[in-house]
């Protein structure tokens, strides 16, 4: 890679930017210091050394982030704010949310700019589960929940995989599911009779959300859990 496009890369400003730091002599490459904005380096192995700190760039991050509601599972958004303007300091990566939950519902978003990794989670033939706390308006019969165990039919005649539902309170209750259909946990509460009135996504695949992490707010995904989601 070209020495400016990988200082612009990991953070270190615009491309006009980084060539100046560029011709100031303030970058090294292994203890070189290059002032050719075109050299090209290893961004894997060589040791790039900006106004004096080493530059830490890694080609993917993975990110959890704790979605607030009000806020669209998106990059842009002419009326919302959007998932990317709660990621900060990440603007020089092309993240994306993996998947998404709708404006009403929080929780555990994944964001990454990793698109393999993005497609294998969110394919329909890898069948991740996700377990969402539901809370709910209704009577909850006891025949549903072996009805969740079979199949939910939608209203517009889909058959949802089996889930699993583990009811905590009259109107409270964990559903894991394996799809992500639009708006699926609320259409498979409503054609059960039942409105749901708060959702919030607690895990994905292997990964809880970190009750720690405040509403809005992000953090890097520890080896463990990068490990575990691979
Ligand atoms: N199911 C829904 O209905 N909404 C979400 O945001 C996620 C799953």
């Amino acid at each position: 890679m070209r020495l400016d496009k990988y200082l612009a890369h990991a953070g270190h400003g615009t491309r006009s930017e980084v060539k100046k730091i560029i011709q100031k002599g303030l970058v090294e490459v292994n203890g070189v210091i290059i002032k050719k904005d075109d050299q090209k380096i290893d961004e894997e192995n060589d040791e790039i050394i900006v106004s004096g700190e080493k530059s830490n760039y890694t080609k993917h991050v993975y990110l959890m982030l704790h979605k607030p509601a009000g806020v669209i599972s998106s990059n842009y958004d002419p009326n919302h704010k959007t998932t990317k303007d709660l990621i900060k300091g990440y603007e020089h990566y092309a993240t994306f949310p993996v998947g998404r939950l709708d404006l009403d519902t929080e929780g555990l978003l994944i964001i990454t700019n990793d698109g393999l990794l993005a497609h294998q989670l969110l394919s329909p033939r890898y069948h991740v589960d996700k377990t969402y706390y539901v809370e709910f308006s209704g009577d909850y019969q006891s025949i549903y929940t072996a009805l969740f165990e079979t199949g939910v039919t939608l209203e517009d005649g889909y058959l949802c995989m089996p889930s699993k539902i583990e009811l905590l309170e009259p109107q409270k209750a964990l559903l894991t599911i394996k799809e992500g259909k639009y708006h699926q946990v609320k259409r498979m509460f409503m054609v059960l009779g039942m409105t749901v009135t708060y959702l919030k996504r607690v895990s994905f695949g292997p990964i809880a959300l970190d009750e720690t992490l405040p509403k809005g707010k992000f953090r890097p995904l520890s080896e463990t859990e990068l490990e575990a989601l691979k």
